[in-house]
């Protein structure tokens, strides 16, 4: 069971609730995230007159049947879509598809810096790149680390795109937490409980890669972590699981976007470039991601792919992008979307008008 506040109670009023049913025996804890407070409650022993007396009580708005392990990311407690705002130009879960954009690992100042370029002048919001890369192999390429992180800055000061990038522990975000626009934590961490709770109080936006091997009730459990330590800034991103099947690197699966779409309130983006492994499958699994509800696309673009010291298989080069781009407007338009920013109340006819006029971004 779970007391839903009004928007903007104060938490004295959510606590107060808390007292009541500590008193009387049960189980209370009060959890806050954005606008969001509510009292979870852990025994499902409420009886009838109890509920009355609790939804009469000052600032509660409603009480939610539920006994989900997630809460606070549940769209029982939020109907709404939530929309993260990591910039003005750059929000994720609105009417705008966020196209995030970038190579696997930044290697050195020219390729970091075309790249930025090259991804900003197709469309893309953001640019991603990893400075501290997690790899399976200790022989592989572990990142520039900290020259990576100057590196992307000095990439986001000539282009005025946001940096996402990955952040390994919860030292490290410390550390570099003043850097980076987004946090990306990545697969092999989704369930690192210390850098979900150090995210969650970092109030930065974070961008949460499901676990390769999680379910998305453990997706959402990871992403409950993160907001019930207060920030409301999450973004979720299906990269890909494991399956028997070997074609792919991984299996991108698609049908986890309706899913998380019904069950959490959290934008949800698509990668398509981890979920395949092969470059040739991003754009059609990218077109995909869009049509099927995605609020975003994380796409490894490289400068040139056949030299990138990670995923250069997966990886599209600025051509493939920009192409890709172009067609992915036609399907978000068709899903009553756009790559490029949709004034409020933008009508599906006033965005083809859009689409027709515009040559580029
Ligand atoms: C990445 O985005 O470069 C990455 C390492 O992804 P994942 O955590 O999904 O493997
Ligand atoms: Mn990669």
């Amino acid at each position: 069971m779970i007391v839903l506040m009004k928007p903007g109670a104060p938490l004295s009023e959510a606590r107060e609730v808390m007292r009541r049913l500590s008193q009387s025996g049960h189980d209370a804890h009060v959890l806050t995230a954005g606008q969001n407070t509510i009292v979870s409650i852990a025994s499902s022993r409420l009886r009838e007159p109890e509920l009355e007396i609790l939804s009469t009580l000052p600032g509660v708005e409603r009480l939610v049947a539920s006994n989900s392990p997630y809460k606070l990311a549940s769209r029982n407690v939020q109907p709404t879509s939530t929309i993260v705002k990591v910039t003005d130009n750059f929000r994720v879960g609105g009417d705008q598809i966020a196209v995030i954009a970038g190579p696997c690992s930044v290697e050195n100042e020219e390729q970091i810096v075309s790249t930025a370029r090259a991804v900003r002048s197709a469309g893309a919001i953001a640019l991603r790149g990893g400075a501290f890369k997690p790899r399976s192999s200790v022989y592989s390429f572990q990142g520039l680390g900290e020259e990576g992180l100057r590196l992307l800055k000095q990439a986001r000061e000539e282009t005025g795109l946001p940096i996402v990038t990955e952040v390994i522990d919860h030292e490290m975000l410390d550390l570099y937490f003043d850097d980076i626009d987004v946090i990306q934590i990545g697969s092999r961490s989704m369930q690192n409980f210390p850098l979900l709770k150090a995210a969650g109080e970092s109030g930065k936006p974070v961008l949460l890669k499901r676990g390769m091997m999680a379910t998305i009730e453990e997706f959402l459990m990871s992403a409950e972590y993160i907001l019930a330590a207060g920030n409301p800034n999450v973004m979720l991103c299906e990269r890909g699981i494991r399956t028997f099947e070997n074609a792919t690197r991984n299996t991108l699966d698609l049908s986890a976007v309706p899913v998380l779409k019904e069950k959490t309130h959290l934008p949800v983006l698509v990668d398509p470039s981890h979920g395949t492994g092969v470059a040739r499958y991003v754009a059609s699994m990218s077109k995909a991601a869009v049509a099927c509800g995605a609020d975003g696309l994380l796409i490894e673009v490289h400068i040139d792919p056949t030299r990138a010291v990670s995923d250069g298989a997966q990886t599209l080069a600025p051509k493939d992008f920009e192409t890709l781009m172009v067609e992915l407007e036609l399907v978000a338009q068709s899903v009553g979307r756009s790559l490029r920013p949709v004034a409020d109340g933008a009508t599906q006819c006033e965005l083809q008008e859009q689409a027709l006029t515009a040559t580029s971004w």
